[in-house]
């Protein structure tokens, strides 16, 4: 064991929780693209062809690796697929492109060992390579669990050998999903499971001293999955190991979903300086990964030149540690919600995290503007219905509506205005804290907002602030490693024992429009463009701290966005850090040479009649042999089991098998109503 690599992160998973520092892993070489260490945080994805298609999975690596991939994975489901990459290889590379490949093992170790004579890299879950998966719960004994290891060990040598002879990296590829029957039964579903699973691997490969991994702890969960690789980096530095780290969420889902969804996982590891090469996996063409990948990671680039530290650790560069500072009652390893007062039933305590939309901009005339806001305005009838995601506070600056709001709905206004309100039922005071501190008596009797900055807690006012239950504080941020910045304010908080409740507030400025719009067209890919920016950027600063339980509302302010892609945006968030769910969740796999359906088309089809469902979450998943076990805690599953064949789960359990893929979504919507799960979607 390493004893320095014990000391350098002191029990914890990242060089600093203040200051961002790569935590800097071993180099590992993938062809002529090197991995880890001090090289950029890599792009991949993985093609969606059939392996035997050799010039349709040609094409699509060419358009992967043009749209910014640097590594190319394919599915290697049997040995003829494994030998077919030799050919997809050749024809890549006389067309130019050196990209170096990864073949994808599930099951197959014979597959595998065919593989890593002719690609890069070869990706082994260890849930799969050497087990079936049958839900088995067994006890065992240790001496049997030994033997279960020496079992695998047989299994998985030979092909540590032949990577070691070829020079072949391998991706030991742990899924929150597909956790062997054996490490279930010692360990549960949990992250320590997910980390003992790759450690086994891990561990053989340098009983063999072979050490050109890489490693992955993916989950569709985002909690889980932050959870898992923090652990997993913890426990690789308590036995002298710097692995390269591979992040992912998976079955994140397309669209919206699945770049919020990703964002928060993969982003709340960028932000704390894990992570070496990033796939981002959505339910859409796989050269729409790279884009989004490259978006998150960019954020990074910038930062790292600026807090860049080396030392001679592991054999090897690694970071050093830098200011680390927590209080005990925080354990990354655990979600545990901070514990805060209630706000006379308006926030904090067991209540949801709220949402706080920014209308202070908007046309304030006209009643349908709360649209954006979910609250649609019926001139017919003069009242108002809520929609799935409506927002509980709206802030309005300055600016008075000329209209009568709905009673739920509460606005915000910035003391001076909310000052000369006559009527103030349903309004509330936004102070800065001198506004506050020198108010005295003049506050709102229910609730007050407060606008502090991390170095305010530091102030004489902040400690004369009296924390009656009406006090709110809104806790914005200038600074580049924001989420760091506000994260210390919250440790702050629980050293001081305050159990204020904390709106996470953040702005974002893209730059303005240009001229050079001048068509609808160039228009429309430039809002898209902020739209992702903003999904990707918010998930990943808000997303980290709901994923700790940090934030008891989110504030997004982002003008140049329209109202509802922020509502949208913040409603996602809160679903995919599972603190507010809002609306049905999929769990739907990025598809690849083994599915047996088209993803995306089936999915939007699921999709059109079940996105009612609020809460529900369905798995749709390309193929049998990983689908059921990938879907890790979805209610329901659709799951391609044949050429237009379809198997339905509930939960683990496969209840209609084989079915004609025709019926199947209606068989799946009756069985969905024999549980009592469904509502019509008027009535929703
Ligand atoms: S679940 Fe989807 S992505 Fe995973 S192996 Fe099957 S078809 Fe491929």
């Amino acid at each position: 064991m390493n004893t320095d690599a014990v000391k350098l992160l002191q029990g914890r998973y990242c060089n600093s929780l203040t200051e961002y520092s790569r935590f800097i892993t071993r180099e590992v070489n993938i062809g002529d693209v090197p991995l880890g260490g001090n090289n950029p945080i890599r792009i991949q994805s993985m093609t969606t062809t059939d392996t035997m298609d050799t010039i349709g999975t040609v094409e699509q690596s060419i358009r992967m690796v043009d749209a910014g991939c640097e590594y190319v994975r394919i599915t290697a489901p049997s040995i003829k697929e494994a030998q077919n990459l030799a050919e997809i290889k050749k024809q890549l590379r006389q067309r130019g492109y050196t990209v170096p490949l990864v073949a994808d093992i599930h099951f197959t170790p014979n597959a595998a060992e065919v593989a890593a004579r002719i690609v890069e890299k070869v990706r082994v879950n260890p849930g799969n390579y050497a087990d079936k998966k049958k839900f088995d719960q067994i006890d065992y004994t240790d001496l049997e669990y030994q033997g279960e290891l020496e079992r695998i060990y047989k299994k998985f040598a030979p092909l540590v050998k032949i990577c070691k002879e070829y020079g072949t990296a391998m991706r030991i590829g742990t899924n929150h999903g597909s956790l062997s029957d054996r490490i279930m039964s010692r360990y549960g579903d949990t992250p320590q499971g997910m980390v003992e699973s790759a450690m086994e691997f891990m561990r053989m490969c340098e009983t063999l001293n072979y050490y050109n991994l890489v490693i992955s702890m993916k989950s569709s969960n985002p909690q889980v999955m932050v959870q898992a690789y923090r652990l997993l980096v913890e426990t690789m530095v308590a036995e002298g190991m710097n692995y390269p780290l591979h992040l992912g969420v998976t079955e994140a889902g397309d669209g919206e979903d699945g770049r919020i969804k990703s964002a928060v996982g993969i982003g709340a590891l960028l932000e704390d300086g894990l992570g070496d090469t990033v796939r981002v996996s959505l339910t859409e063409e796989p050269e729409a990964e790279a884009p989004v990948a490259i978006e998150l990671v960019k954020r990074y680039t910038e930062r790292s030149q600026n807090s860049k530290f080396k030392s001679q650790n592991f054999g090897q560069e690694s970071s050093l540690l830098t200011t680390h500072h927590s209080p005990l009652t925080h354990n990354p390893y655990e979600y545990k919600k901070r514990h805060t007062y209630e706000a006379n039933a308006f926030i904090g305590g067991h209540m949801v995290p709220r949402v706080v939309a920014d209308l202070s901009g908007k046309n304030l005339k006209d009643p349908a503007v709360l649209k954006d806001a979910g609250y649609i305005y019926s001139p017919l009838l003069d009242k108002y219905n809520m929609a799935e995601q409506s927002v509980d506070f709206v802030y309005l600056a300055d600016a008075l509506p000329s209209f009568t709001f709905p009673s739920n709905l509460k606005q915000l206004y910035n003391y001076n205005t909310w000052q000369k309100l006559a009527d103030k039922t349903n309004c509330h005071p936004v102070f800065s804290l001198a506004e506050y501190i020198s108010a005295d008596t003049d506050r709102s009797s229910k609730l007050n907002l407060v606008r502090v900055q991390h170095a305010d807690i530091e102030s004489d006012e902040f400690g004369s602030l009296p924390f009656d239950n009406s006090l709110v504080l809104v806790l914005e941020t200038t600074a580049l490693h924001g989420m760091a910045d506000q994260r210390s304010f919250f440790f702050k908080l629980e050293e001081l024992g305050l159990e204020v409740p904390v709106i996470v507030k953040r702005s974002y400025e893209f730059g303005v429009m240009s001229n050079k719009f001048k068509n609808q067209n160039s228009l429309t890919t430039h809002n898209s463009q902020l739209t992702t920016m903003l999904q990707l950027y918010a998930a990943t600063d808000m997303g980290a701290l709901l994923v700790d339980g940090f934030g008891d509302g989110i504030w997004i302010d982002a003008p140049e966005l329209p109202a509802n892609v922020v509502t949208s945006t913040a409603f996602g968030i809160l679903q995919a850090t599972r603190s507010r769910i809002s609306k049905t969740e999929y769990i739907s796999c990025p598809s690849c040479g083994r599915t047996l359906f088209d993803l995306m088309v089936t999915t939007q089809m699921i999709r059109s009649r079940t996105s009612h469902l609020k809460g529900l979450k369905i798995g749709i998943m390309g193929c049998i042999v990983n689908g059921p076990g990938e879907m890790a805690d979805a209610d329901y599953g659709y799951v391609g089991s044949g050429t237009d064949k379809i198997t339905l789960y509930r939960g683990k359990e496969a209840v209609k098998k084989n079915i004609s893929a025709a019926n199947a979504l209606d068989e799946l919507i009756g069985i969905i109503k024999d549980d009592g799960n469904w509502v019509e979607q008027e009535q929703a």
